[in-house]
């Protein structure tokens, strides 16, 4: 593996500050992974040892994927034709194979997954799996800043919620100082339809205690809602603020049905929503509202879901995919415009992750995580015509991304991965997948053979 280099310099012919500021051409400025000034270069270029130029390139502010379950490009495709965004598609698709997921089947998957995000332009991400003792050294091998948390399936099984609580907690404790740029969270698979809210009291006071976030699926369909409003005449929402369950650093994955008059109370709170539109619009369920959550002052992030109910990692899709489906749902052009599409790919995105307020953008104080891109391959029409930032959500593709830098540490340079073998990777996954077929084929026969 070759030894990222740290730059103390970073110089290119344009950078999009994503404060406003654009330089052209800019220099950026570096210091012990955070960004020390940003400007425009005045008068010679600079150059030295410990300077990299990237030439005819926009570098921005890297992506941050806020709901991902890494381990799960192992079973990408299993889904086609299902909606995961049901109990029922869940259990009958996803949890027959993943009855057959031991650990050891976890981290070539995660790999080829963390790759798959630096080659994309995804510089921090979320993921939400259980087994992350087994996600967590692959993701720290791939230089990638993350929240991972322990998935907490129990689906009101007594044996199963101590369990994975117990698990849960212990990875949310051992990644405590583990790493400046990856943390453990807890991951509740859903509220009051899988994690009771006993599993809930317990998850939120773990959290509480270790400064750590809750990572759960929200408002996929009515479900939560059906469950509360029989159960405690409340709506899931108005649950979840009155159990304290918003006061710790919250994703909320989805949040596809969540009622718009209900959206102020998520303002202010330290929940944020991820909404994945090309997993609404894959599955048949509505788009989330965006709009009216960026009106009613609640942090929207921007998420990929797993690539069985996605079809790939790309956020610079998923960051046009929002524009395209808030205007066809609103009939209004812009109805989300593409400067606050970008924000929530970026600041919104750490912000989500629990990081300090202003990272995400490059300016002085804020982490030092960018991308780079080839002029050439932003879509920009002739000067004048086209904003910069409309060029980036609707007119660039992730797959252009060249170089990615993660706490003033470069992970790709020239679009080579330089801190994973992702050769290797894919064919160890190919491996675990063989694996994994011959034990549900191998089970289904001793089935066949009781019958
Ligand atoms: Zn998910």
């Amino acid at each position: 593996m070759t030894t990222p280099e740290s730059p103390r310099l970073i110089v290119a012919d344009i950078v999009w500050t994503g404060t406003g500021d654009v330089f052209e051409p800019g220099v950026i400025e570096l210091d012990g992974g955070r960004i020390v000034a940003v400007s425009a270069v005045t008068g010679p270029r600079p150059v030295g040892p410990d300077v990299v130029d990237l030439g005819a390139s926009l570098v921005m502010p890297g992506l941050v994927n806020t709901h991902a379950h890494t381990p799960m490009s192992l079973m990408r495709g299993v889904a086609e034709g299902h909606s995961l965004l049901t109990m029922e598609g869940f259990l009958a698709v996803l949890r027959t194979r993943e009855a057959h997921l031991t650990p050891e089947l976890v981290p070539a998957s995660v790999a080829v997954s963390c790759a798959d995000f630096i080659r994309h332009g995804i510089t921090a991400f979320a993921d939400q799996y259980f087994y992350a003792d087994r996600i967590a050294p692959v993701v720290l091998e791939s230089g990638l800043r993350a929240a991972l948390a322990w998935g907490i399936v129990e689906l009101g099984d007594d044996t199963a919620r101590a369990r994975e609580l117990a698990a849960a907690t212990a990875f949310a404790e051992s990644m405590q100082g583990a790493s400046d740029i990856v943390r453990g969270w807890l991951g509740p698979h859903a509220y009051f339809v899988d994690n009771t809210p006993e599993a809930m009291v317990a998850e939120l006071e773990a959290a509480t205690r270790l400064g750590a976030g809750l990572h759960v699926h929200f408002s996929t369909s009515s479900e939560e809602d059906d469950w509360c409003r029989e159960h405690t005449a409340t709506s899931s929402l108005e649950q979840l603020v009155a159990m304290g369950m918003l006061e710790v650093p919250t994703i909320l994955a989805h949040c596809n049905t969540v009622p718009v008059d209900e959206l102020p109370l998520l303002a202010g709170t330290r929940a944020s929503i991820a909404v994945i539109p090309s997993v609404a619009m894959q599955s048949g369920v509505p788009a989330a509202p965006v709009r009216a959550a960026l009106d009613a002052g609640v942090n929207v992030s921007l998420g990929s879901d797993n690539v069985c109910n996605n079809t790939g990692v790309d956020l610079f899709e998923e960051m046009r995919t929002l524009g395209k489906l808030a205007a066809f749902t609103s009939q209004v052009p812009n109805e989300v415009t593409p400067a606050e599409i970008l924000g929530i790919a970026t600041v919104n995105g750490h912000r989500a992750l629990g990081g300090a307020e202003g990272d995400g953008m490059l300016q002085a104080g804020a982490i030092a995580d960018l991308i780079a891109i080839p002029l050439a391959e932003v879509g920009r029409g002739p000067r004048g015509a086209q904003s910069l930032e409309a060029a980036l959500v609707y007119g660039t593709s992730g797959a252009s991304v060249s170089s990615s830098l993660v706490g003033g540490s470069w992970i790709m340079r020239d679009r080579r991965v330089l801190t994973l073998d992702v050769d290797a990777a894919i064919a160890q996954q190919q491996r675990d997948y063989d694996i994994l077929i011959s034990r549900m084929a191998a089970a289904t026969g001793e089935q066949h053979g009781r019958v």
